[in-house]
């Protein structure tokens, strides 16, 4: 895997989140884009060479939604952009890790993504993410 791509935290309120955010790090949000797949609104932000994407459920079934009830607001996921996302799947299974995606899916911010159990990762949900190059 190559670096951290971005963290992705759970907000309530996708407007009011991104306002905090927006003064905390002193720029402005360069993405807001809904992914339908994952029942989620998201902004994204720029802190130098490192990104933060905040979620917001969009329907009460969200994966967000559901962690939004048992946790409350804060970190989601850390993501780790992967140069071959089928090659990373396919080592991380071999290793025993259980990824909640069968096949890579369409994520937010053009990217292939698939995510990790947290169970094997001491509690962190892993998000595997690879740009989408040409299209
Ligand atoms: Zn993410």
């Amino acid at each position: 895997m190559n670096k951290i791509e971005h963290i992705g935290i759970a907000v309530k309120n996708l407007q009011e989140a991104s306002d905090i955010y927006e003064s905390m790090l002193g720029t402005s949000c360069y993405k807001i884009e809904t992914v339908d797949s994952e029942g989620v609104n998201t902004a994204f932000f720029r802190a130098g060479e490192n990104k933060i994407e905040l979620l917001e459920a969009t329907h009460a079934d969200s994966p967000i939604a559901k962690f939004l009830e048992k946790r409350g607001e804060g970190i989601h996921h850390i993501a780790f952009e992967v140069d071959d996302i089928l090659q990373e799947m396919s080592r991380l299974r071999s290793e025993g890790f259980v990824l909640l995606n069968e096949q890579p899916k369409l994520g937010a911010d053009n990217k292939l993504v698939c995510f990790v159990h947290p169970k094997a990762t001491k509690g962190v949900l892993v998000e595997l993410c690879q740009e989408i190059k040409n299209r």
